[in-house]
């Protein structure tokens, strides 16, 4: 028989989860062989076992696991849940909060809070949530929810400025929830006895469960969660620049830094994913044409640091980061930075020059905003040692370039079929090279009809000069015979 689900399985910043890292003590076991975990691991349903790689035998090796995971399940069209099954298994909680707890204390002290790997991070964990809740049973898992709901919402009646943050940050959306009055209502008393005389010819109960029910109550559960977890590394990140970390934590740091990269490269290179391509301007769209030839000062600045610049490094380094929809730094794709710094930039800085006045010496400032946009912080130039600082600004769409920068949106035929500049550059440049292709087709056709022509021209003079040997030596002896015959 299974145990009680805890709320420490989908919530490891709870109370509970609290309690079991400080039964563990101190971080000095976290690479000790744990039985009782293999033992969690062997027993969990499912779990493949055909491989020892995917068994862990320590904490540090499930927090990896847990990275390994997510990584997988996105990207990989091989990914097996029965490699992973154990992360399901209830029986596993109390090892999974101390992993929880490590990865975000290693995440915290390397990277910092707007890093790709504190981002995959709360993502993991708001994922984590979501396959854990499909295992349990629907009273278990209304059970623990609301649980999870009552200690993360202390207050009967919530206000919606009490979900500022997630709102804020787009985790959730105000069209998601039931207000009234400027309260949020989840609990189903609470609104029968507000909603119940309003609803005529429907039962307020089953309006209940389509507006609210499980669903809704689960999503901020989940969100709520993610947004604490991404706190937390916050947090750590703040502390860790005033208290030298455990030497442990920063080798799981290590070790995060290298399997992110690792993975992300060999998904995004070996899988198709990520080609970088030279940039073809013919494929540019019209936005991106007007913004290179230089723009009035009313519109300048957006148009090259906002635009521009993410539209001409994601086209060059990674055109299919919307299909894909991964995390990806420009390192991954430009190592040493050559391309950014040689193709990229100059690219950029003509374009700004050729502005109206000239965006750089009007406001010089923008060159550092420029480095920003591409991920490497507040800096002269992009520089490894930065990057991570600041997001890789991924191009705006055009819904947004019609509102900002009106006046550089003069759609053609193309612009029809998509909602972002990116998207525009993909297709067309796909169009051209098929276009291209036909060419080269049709030129190759066209020298082959022109190969079989003369050939066949030559063989009709050769039929002339001397037709075929077979016929001839008949024609030949049909001749002799008829000769002889005619001399017989
Ligand atoms: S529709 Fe989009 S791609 Fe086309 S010009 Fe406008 S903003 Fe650019």
């Amino acid at each position: 028989m299974s145990i009680m689900v805890s709320v420490a399985f989908l919530n490891p910043l709870s109370d509970k989860a609290e309690q079991i890292v400080r039964d563990i003590g101190d971080l000095s076991k976290i690479y000790d062989k744990n039985s009782d975990l293999i033992h969690a691991v062997d027993t969990s349903k499912s779990q493949s076992m055909s491989d020892n790689q995917n068994i862990p035998e320590n904490y540090v090796e499930l927090a990896i696991k847990r990275m390994e995971w997510y990584i997988k399940k996105k990207n990989d069209k091989n990914y097996n849940y029965k490699d992973y099954a154990f992360l399901f298994n209830r029986e596993i909680t109390r090892f999974d909060v101390v992993a929880f707890f490590i990865l975000a204390q290693a995440i915290g002290i390397k990277f910092n809070s707007n890093s790709r790997e504190s981002k995959l991070f709360v993502d993991l964990q708001g994922n984590i949530i979501e396959e854990r809740l499909e295992e349990l049973s629907i009273s278990e898992r209304r059970d623990v929810c609301q649980k999870i709901l009552d200690e993360l919402i202390l207050q009967d009646n919530v206000k919606w400025t009490f979900l500022e943050e997630i709102l804020s940050s787009k985790k959730i959306s105000l069209h998601e929830l039931i207000l009234d009055k400027g309260e949020i209502i989840l609990d189903k008393e609470d609104f029968l006895e507000r909603f119940s005389d309003k609803i005529s010819h429907r039962n307020p109960e089953r309006m209940y469960e389509l507006l609210i029910g499980d669903p809704v109550k689960e999503l901020i559960m989940i969100k709520m969660i993610m947004q604490k977890t991404e706190d937390y590394v916050k947090k750590v990140n703040e502390m860790s620049q005033k208290v030298e970390p455990h030497p442990y934590l920063l080798e799981v740091g290590e070790k995060i830094s290298k399997i992110l990269s690792e993975n992300i490269k060999y998904y995004t290179t070996s899988h198709g994913g990520m080609k970088g391509f030279k940039l073809n301007s013919e494929a540019f769209p019209p936005c991106i044409k007007l913004t290179l030839n230089g723009v009035e000062s009313g519109n300048r600045n957006d148009a090259i640091v906002l635009l521009l610049t993410s539209f001409l490094s994601y086209a060059r380094l990674y055109p299919s980061i919307f299909r894909d929809n991964v995390s990806v730094k420009i390192s991954d794709v430009d190592p040493e930075l050559k391309i950014t710094q040689n193709e990229i930039l100059p690219l950029i800085y003509d374009a700004a020059q050729r502005c109206n006045p000239p965006l750089f010496d009007d406001d010089p400032q923008e060159k550092l905003n420029i480095t920003a946009k591409l991920g490497f912080g507040v800096h002269e130039l992009p520089e490894i040692k930065n990057e991570g600082e600041s997001k890789w600004y991924t191009p705006m769409s055009c819904d947004k370039i019609k509102i900002h920068l009106p006046a550089l949106c003069k759609p053609d035929k193309t612009c029809k079929k998509i909602g972002n500049p990116l998207s525009y550059y993909k297709s067309k440049s796909w169009q051209l090279n098929k276009q291209g292709d036909n060419k080269e087709k049709s030129s190759k056709d066209k020298d082959k009809n022109n190969v079989d022509k003369s050939k066949s021209d030559q063989d009709n003079v050769n039929k002339v000069i001397n037709p075929s040997p077979d016929k001839s030596v008949k024609n030949t002896k049909e001749a002799d015979t008829l000769n002889g015959s005619d001399f017989n």
